[in-house]
């Protein structure tokens, strides 16, 4: 095994710049030791920190000692840097979305292939638990076949107030959040798309926007909904997924929720009406107790490798990347369509 160590220069050293030296730090193949930014304050705290500091991109570039560029600048610059990093020699870490069209990524990743770097893109949430217990139990069969998934982040606090909120710098939240929640349903199923809608929401009044609904079919027949909104001050599960044998409520990050499936073993028993609102429903019971069964939903193991312990297996030959670049081009080809479906008022019908 090599145990030399790959030394990291991260470019865009705000919020999540400094999430990745957390990120690193546990692993020890790999270190960071400089940062390059545009704005003099976070130079400044890049230098209390340890790190080297760069004059501009292109002095980066020329440091021998630096192997791997991260980027963590907003979405519009990431493909110009990416490109002349690996032109540099460096391999490349993205922040996501990884380019604001699915066009410029495969302009990366000719560059790449050109080069012989590694780029892969940090779409980090596939190590997210609650994707994690959700992709299991559907990998499993708990709630028998799969038949619909809902899935949702909602806030009430708005778009943040920075580039964010700029269409030019690759803003809204389709771009920013959508690109996790649609990752993830990508993974869930091997059956490529049908067809999508989507409305945008844009309460906020910004050029980008706010938030976003998407309706999407696949060939194998499961649809899916999936939305993120910045303006909501009460909101839905994160997950709600229903299957052939039961139904999965997975209401937020700290995996609060319930699963509840068919009790195979039961006698079949006739649903009691139940006094609901001015009337009276069977078909709305509850089912009985003994005609199910619940299953607590338990923290998953950690996964075998984190993300930059990967990262060190694929430069150094011994894995295949976690995050592929045709996966990363397929939700942003999702991405497009979405806009695309919005823009128009139109159900899409296209193969995903
Ligand atoms: P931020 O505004 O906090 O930081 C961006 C930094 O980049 C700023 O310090 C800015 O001065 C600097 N910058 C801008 N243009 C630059 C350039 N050309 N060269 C060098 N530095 C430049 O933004 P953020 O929240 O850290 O987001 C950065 C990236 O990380 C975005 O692509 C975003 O989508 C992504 N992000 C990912 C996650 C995740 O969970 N994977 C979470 C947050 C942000």
């Amino acid at each position: 095994m090599d145990n030399r160590i790959y030394n990291v220069a991260i470019i865009g050293y705000g919020g999540m710049g400094n999430y990745h030296v957390k990120l690193i730090d546990p692993v020890p193949q790999i270190a960071v030791i400089g940062v390059y930014d545009i704005v003099d304050y976070r130079m400044e705290s890049g230098k209390e920190a340890g790190f080297k500091t760069y004059e501009s991109l292109n002095a980066v570039l020329d440091d021998k000692a630096v192997d791997v560029i991260l980027i963590a600048t907003p979405n519009d610059a990431h493909k110009e840097i990416a490109i002349k990093a690996l032109q540099a020699g460096k391999h490349v870490i993205c922040e996501k979305p990884v380019t604001i069209s699915s066009g410029d990524l495969l302009d990366i990743v000719k560059v790449a292939d050109k080069e012989k770097r590694i780029f892969t893109v940090h779409q980090n949430r596939r190590w997210d638990d609650d994707y994690r217990i959700a992709r299991e139990l559907i990998d499993k069969g708990t709630i028998g076949e799969l038949l619909h998934v809902e899935s949702r982040v909602q806030g009430a606090n708005g778009i943040p107030g920075d580039w964010r909120q700029l269409k030019a710098h690759g803003g809204g939240m389709l771009l920013d959040w959508g690109v996790h929640l649609l990752d993830q349903l990508l993974q869930i199923t091997d059956s490529p798309i049908e067809s999508v809608a989507a409305t945008l929401s844009y309460v906020l009044g910004t050029e980008v926007d706010d938030g976003f609904t998407s309706h999407i079919k696949f060939n194998d027949g499961l649809t899916a909904v999936i939305e993120v909104g910045t303006t909501n001050y009460v909101t839905l599960p994160r997950w709600y997924i229903k299957g052939t044998e039961g139904t999965a409520l997975i209401k937020d990050w700290d995996l609060n929720g319930e699963i509840i499936i068919r009790n195979a073993d039961a006698a079949h028993t006739e649903p009691k009406p139940i006094q609901a609102g001015q009337g009276l429903t069977k078909t709305m019971a509850p089912p009985s107790e003994e005609s199910t069964l619940s299953i607590a939903i338990e923290k998953p193991a950690p996964a075998a490798e984190s993300f930059y312990e990967n990262f060190v297996s694929i430069i150094e030959g011994r894995a295949e990347p976690a995050i592929k670049n045709e996966e990363v081009h397929r939700v942003l080809v999702l991405i497009e369509t979405i806009f695309e479906a919005a823009e128009h008022q139109q159900v899409i019908r296209r193969s995903i």
